[in-house]
C-alpha cells in the first residue's frame, strides 16, 4: 500500500497520491467527455486548453518574461544534450559564418555526471563544425581528486572568449552527485562584462522546486518532468527568443543539418504541437502544479524544501563528526534535492537500508556508479517523512 511507503527515489520519483487519484479519473473520461485524455486529439479543444494552462502556470510560476517561450517536448534531459549543441552552433553559424572549426566553441562547466555525459554529447556532435572547451572539471577541485564533491571557484574557470562561444553550460543540481549550485546560484557577474553568450541550463533535477534565480539571464532552460512535476516523456523548455533560428538558412551557411523535431524554432512556431506531444505526462504534470498553486507557489514550497534538507543535513554532518559516516559533498555545494553520503562501516549502511526497507523507507541506494546512499528529497518528499528517515537512521545506529 502506498501509505506504508516513503519513496526516496532520484527520478522518477514520488508524487502526490491525490494528484495522481485525479489524473486515474481523467486517464478514463476527460472534462466529461466520455473519453480519456490519452484517447483525445491533440489538436482538440480540450487539449489546447491543457496546452496554454500548462504555458501559463508554468510561466506565472517562475515568473518567466515575455522574452521566453514556455515549450514541451519528448526525448528527455538526454535529448536535450544533443538539441542543445545542433540549435546553438546553428544560431553562432548564423551570427558568425566565418568563423575557423577550431574557433567556435561551446563552454562546459563540468560538475558532476551529467554534465559530463552533456559535454561528451558535445565532443560527438560537433561534427568537426566546432569544439567543446572544458571550462572547469570539479573533479580537479575535489578532495579526493576523483569524484565530484564541489561547484568550483569562478576563478578556476577557463571561459573562451565570448565571441567564440556558441553557449555556456551548466547543470544546475548534479542528480547522481549530489552536487548542487545551492547556496550561491550560477556566478553571473562573470558573464556581465562583453558580449554574453547564451548561457544554458540543465535544470532536471531542481525545476519548479524553488524560484530560478536570473532567469532572464539564460538563453535556454530546460528540465525532464520525472522528478518534481511529472512522469517521464515531458521535457520542458524555457527557451529566449534570440535561439529560436531558422537551422536550414544556417546549414546554407555551413552548419550541420538539425532534425525538425529538435529545432527549437519549429517548437516555438507550433507551440509544442509540430508533431503528437507527450499528452499525459502534460496532464499530471499540469496537475501537479495546480497543486503547488494551491498550496501558494514557488515561496512556501521554497521554505519547506529548505527546511527538508536543513534537518536531514544536521543529522549528518553529526554522525560525520563522530566518524560513522561521510557527506560526499562539500559544504556550500550540497544538494537540496538529492543528499549523498556513505557509512564508513559498509556492514553499517548494509543495517541501515535493510532497516529502512523493513519500515517502508525506499529507493535509498545510490547511484549504481558513485554506490553510498542517495536521499532525494523532491517536493512530493514532506518533512514529517524526512524525520521519519532520521529516526530509522538514529535507531539503526543505536542512538
Ligand atoms: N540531467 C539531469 C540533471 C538528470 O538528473 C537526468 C536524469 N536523471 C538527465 C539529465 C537525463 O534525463 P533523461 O533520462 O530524461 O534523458
Amino acid at each position: 500500500d502506498r501509505q506504508q511507503v516513503v519513496n526516496f527515489g532520484a527520478g522518477p520519483s514520488a508524487l502526490p497520491t491525490s494528484v495522481l487519484e485525479k489524473a486515474a479519473k481523467g486517464l478514463l473520461n476527460y472534462n466529461d467527455n466520455g473519453i480519456g485524455l490519452v484517447e483525445l486529439s491533440h489538436r482538440s479543444k480540450d487539449f489546447a486548453k491543457l496546452n496554454d494552462d500548462l504555458e501559463s502556470i508554468i510561466r506565472t510560476q517562475l515568473d518567466v518574461p515575455s522574452t521566453h517561450h514556455i515549450l514541451f517536448t519528448q526525448g528527455g534531459g538526454s535529448g536535450q544534450f544533443s538539441s542543445v549543441v545542433m540549435n546553438l552552433l546553428a544560431r553562432h553559424t548564423l551570427l558568425h559564418p566565418d568563423l575557423k572549426p577550431e574557433e567556435r566553441v561551446m563552454d562546459y562547466i563540468v560538475t558532476g555526471s551529467w554534465s559530463k555525459k552533456a559535454y561528451e554529447e558535445a565532443n560527438r556532435l560537433a561534427g568537426g563544425k566546432a569544439v567543446a572547451n572544458l571550462v572547469v572539471d570539479a573533479r580537479r577541485t575535489s578532495k579526493d581528486g576523483k569524484s565530484f564533491d564541489n561547484v568550483p571557484q569562478p576563478s578556476e574557470w577557463k571561459l573562451s572568449p565570448a565571441a567564440n562561444t556558441a553557449f555556456i553550460y551548466y547543470c544546475e543540481n548534479e542528480t547522481v552527485d549530489g552536487v548542487q549550485f545551492s547556496d550561491s546560484s550560477f556566478p553571473h557577474h562573470l558573464l556581465e562584462n562583453s558580449f554574453n553568450p547564451p548561457l544554458v541550463a540543465d535544470y532536471s533535477s531542481s525545476f519548479m522546486s524553488r524560484p530560478i534565480p536570473r532567469i532572464a539571464d539564460h538563453a535556454l532552460i530546460f528540465a525532464g518532468a520525472q522528478k518534481n512535476i511529472g512522469p517521464s516523456g515531458l521535457t520542458i523548455l524555457i527557451v529566449r527568443n534570440d535561439v529560436l533560428v531558422d537551422v536550414d538558412a544556417a546549414y546554407k551557411l555551413g552548419a550541420n543539418p538539425v532534425p525538425l523535431t529538435m529545432a527549437y524554432k519549429t517548437l516555438a512556431d507550433s507551440k509544442s504541437l509540430y508533431n503528437t506531444p507527450p499528452m499525459f505526462a502534460m496532464y499530471v504534470s499540469l496537475l501537479v502544479l495546480q497543486d503547488i498553486q494551491a498550496k501558494g507557489g514557488l515561496g512556501p514550497l521554497e521554505e519547506v524544501n529548505r527546511q527538508k534538507q536543513a534537518i536531514l543535513y544536521d543529522v549528518l554532518e553529526g554522525y560525520e563528526e563522530k566518524g560513522i559516516l561521510k557527506l560526499k559533498v562539500q559544504k556550500g555545494s550540497r544538494s537540496w534535492m538529492n543528499v549523498t553520503f556513505e557509512f564508513v562501516d559498509k556492514q553499517v549502511e548494509k543495517t541501515f537500508l535493510e532497516s529502512a526497507e523493513s519500515k517502508g523507507l525506499k529507493q535509498l541506494k545510490g547511484h549504481r556508479s558513485v554506490g553510498g546512499i542517495r536521499v532525494s528529497l523532491y517536493n512530493a518528499i514532506t518533512e514529517e517523512q524526512v524525520k521519519s528517515l532520521i529516526s530509522v537512521l538514529h535507531a539503526s545506529l543505536g542512538a
